[in-house]
C-alpha cells in the first residue's frame, strides 16, 4: 500500500511521430520566447492639475526602467509611446507621443509636458484609452501603464466625485467598445493606484471586461498595483515588475487551445464542519536513498509513494494565479509509520484554472509532481554543499497529488502545504533573471542552484523557472521548470536544449559558483 515499484514517468515509449509533434511544440514554445521580448509599453497618465509630479517620475523613471527591462530580459527591445489626457473642456485635451526606440527624445518631449486643467474630479479617462488604441501598437507583448489620481465621468465611475459629467456612458456602451478595443488588440492594462477615488472605475472596468470575454479564450483583466503617493522609488519598481509579468504572460498565451473554468474567488474558509470528507490515495514521489550520482537519478527513475487518507475541499477557490486556482483543503492524512491518522492540516488545493485536453488529465500532474520533485531532490542536494557559505536556503514545497471522481470523471488536485507570504519570481524558464525587489543572495543562490544543476547532471537537465514565497531564510519555491535533452520528460515547460543554451548564453556566475567550483559554462 506504502509504495510501489513501478515509476510514474514512463520513458522513451514515445512513437516517432510524438516526439516530432513534441519537437515542433518546443520550436514554437521557443520562437514565442523570443518575439515576446518585443515589447510596446505605452504610458496614459492623467496630466491634470495634481499629476506633475507623476510626469516628472515618469520622465526621470523612464531610463532607468528601460535599464532595469533589459537588465532582466537580455534580448528584450522595447518601443515607448506617450498619452496625456486631461478633462473635456481643457483646451489642449491630449499630448501625445506616438511609439518610439528613441527614448532620450521621447524623455526630452516628455519633459515639456504640463499638467493642467482638469476643473472637477473626474477627468476624460474614456479619452484617454481612445487616443491608446489609435497608436500603431504591433509588438507581440503589448503593455498599457495608466496612472491617474481621478476616475472616469460618470456616475458608473465613482462613488459621488465632483463630476461635471454625471450622466456620461450611462449604459457602458462606451467604455465597452473601448476595453473591447484592448481585449482585440491583446493589451495588457495595469493600473497605478494612487487613490482609492479611482478603486471603483478599474472594478467596474473589470467587471465590464469578464462580461464580455467571448467563450473564454483568455483570462483578461486590468492589474491593480498600488503606487503610494509620493512614493516615485516604487514607481519604478512597480513598473519593471509589471513589465516583466507581462512579457511571461504572452508567452503562456500563445500556447494553446483551452477555456477558463467557472469559478468565483472566495478568499475565506469554509464552514468545515458542513463539507463532507473524502477517501484518497495521494500519491507524489520518494526521494532515492542510495548514493547515486544526481546525473543518475535524473537518468533513472524515482519511485512512486502513495499515502492513503482523507480530504475536505472548499467549493470556491481562494486564489488565482497565471495557471491554476488554489482552493482550501483540510487533510487527515494515515501515516504508515506511526499507523494512525495524523492530525487535521490545512492544505493548498490547486488544479488547472483552463479547461482543455491537455488541462484536467493525469499526465498534467504526474508531469508537475516529476518535475517538482527532481527539482527538489536538487535543492537537497544543493543545500548541503552551500550551507558552508551562507545561512540561505532554497527549498521546493512537498506537492502530492489525488484525484476524486465527480460526475463520474476523476477531478484531478494538487496537494500542497498552505503557505503565506509575498511571492517573488527569480528566474524564468527562458532569460529572465530578476534584478530588484529580492533579496540580491536569493537571486544569486538561485542563479548558481540553476548552473549546480546542469554542472551535477552534466548537461543532462537544467532547474529553472525559480519562484516562490521567502519566509526567513528560506525561499520555498514552487512550479519550476527542467529542461531536459530527453523531450519526453518534464512536461509542457520542458523546452529541452533550446532552454538550457539560453541559460548557458546568459548565465552570470557569481560568487556561490565559484565557491561550489561548478564549471563555467560554454555552448
Ligand atoms: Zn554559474
Amino acid at each position: 500500500m506504502h509504495s510501489d515499484v513501478k515509476s510514474i514517468n514512463v520513458k522513451n515509449s514515445w512513437s516517432k511521430e510524438e516526439r516530432a509533434a513534441r519537437e515542433e511544440e518546443i520550436q514554437t514554445m521557443a520562437n514565442i520566447m523570443k518575439n515576446s521580448q518585443l515589447v510596446d509599453l505605452c504610458f496614459l497618465i492623467d496630466c491634470t492639475g495634481s499629476m506633475e509630479p507623476w510626469i516628472d517620475a515618469v520622465k526621470d523613471g523612464l531610463l532607468e526602467i528601460i535599464a532595469n527591462i533589459t537588465k532582466a530580459y537580455k534580448d528584450c527591445s522595447l518601443r515607448v509611446a506617450f498619452v496625456g489626457y486631461r478633462d473635456l473642456s481643457d483646451k489642449v485635451p491630449f499630448s501625445i507621443y506616438p511609439f518610439t526606440t528613441d527614448l532620450e527624445e521621447l524623455r526630452e518631449w516628455i519633459a515639456s509636458v504640463r499638467a493642467f486643467g482638469g476643473g472637477d474630479k473626474c477627468e476624460d479617462v474614456h479619452g484617454g484609452i481612445s487616443k491608446c488604441l489609435k497608436l500603431d501598437w504591433k509588438n507581440p507583448t503589448k503593455m498599457l501603464f495608466h496612472i491617474t489620481d481621478s476616475p472616469s465621468h460618470g456616475a458608473n465611475f465613482h462613488n459621488g466625485c465632483l463630476d461635471d459629467y454625471i450622466h456620461f456612458d450611462g449604459d457602458f456602451k462606451k467604455i465597452d467598445e473601448l476595453l473591447d478595443g484592448i481585449l482585440q488588440n491583446r493589451i495588457r492594462y495595469y493600473f497605478g493606484s494612487i487613490e482609492d477615488s479611482t478603486t471603483k472605475m478599474i472594478s467596474v472596468f473589470n467587471q465590464r471586461i469578464a462580461r464580455n470575454l467571448k467563450n473564454n479564450q483568455l483570462d483578461w483583466e486590468i492589474t491593480r498595483t498600488e503606487v503610494p503617493k509620493g512614493d516615485l522609488q516604487n514607481f519604478v519598481s512597480v513598473l519593471t515588475e509589471s513589465v516583466s509579468t507581462s512579457i511571461t504572460t504572452t508567452v503562456k498565451i500563445g500556447k494553446e487551445k483551452r477555456t477558463l473554468k467557472q469559478f468565483t474567488i472566495n478568499t475565506l474558509q469554509p464552514s468545515w464542519a458542513d463539507l463532507e470528507w473524502k477517501d484518497v490515495k495521494i500519491r507524489t514521489l520518494k526521494f532515492p536513498k542510495d548514493k547515486r550520482s544526481l546525473k543518475e537519478v535524473f537518468q533513472g527513475e524515482m519511485k512512486k509513494d502513495i499515502q492513503e487518507g482523507k480530504i475536505k475541499i472548499s467549493e470556491h477557490p481562494f486564489a488565482k494565479g497565471g495557471q491554476r486556482i488554489a482552493f482550501y483543503g483540510i487533510s487527515h492524512l494515515f501515516d504508515f509509520h506511526q499507523k494512525t491518522l495524523r492530525a487535521e492540516t490545512l492544505v493548498a488545493l490547486k488544479e488547472s484554472k483552463w479547461e482543455g485536453p491537455r488541462q484536467n488529465n493525469k499526465r498534467y500532474y504526474t508531469d508537475f509532481i516529476e518535475v517538482q520533485s527532481y527539482a527538489s531532490f536538487c535543492a537537497f542536494k544543493f543545500n548541503k554543499k552551500i550551507e558552508e557559505f551562507t545561512t540561505k536556503k532554497l527549498k521546493f514545497l512537498k506537492v502530492k497529488f489525488f484525484s476524486i471522481m465527480e460526475k463520474d470523471y476523476p477531478r484531478y488536485l494538487l496537494l500542497e502545504p498552505y503557505l503565506k507570504g509575498d511571492y517573488h519570481k527569480l528566474s524564468n524558464n527562458w532569460n529572465y533573471v530578476a534584478s530588484k525587489n529580492v533579496d540580491e543572495e536569493f537571486i544569486n543562490l538561485s542563479q548558481c542552484f540553476s548552473h549546480f544543476t546542469l554542472d551535477a547532471t552534466e548537461g543532462y537537465a537544467l532547474v529553472t523557472d525559480i519562484q516562490g514565497v521567502i519566509v526567513d531564510s528560506e525561499i520555498i519555491l514552487t512550479d519550476p521548470a527542467i529542461h531536459c535533452v530527453d523531450i519526453t520528460r518534464f512536461g509542457g515547460t520542458n523546452l529541452s536544449k533550446a532552454g538550457i543554451d539560453q541559460f548557458v548564453g546568459n548565465h552570470e556566475c557569481n560568487r556561490f559558483c565559484k565557491l561550489l567550483n561548478l564549471r563555467p559554462l560554454s555552448i
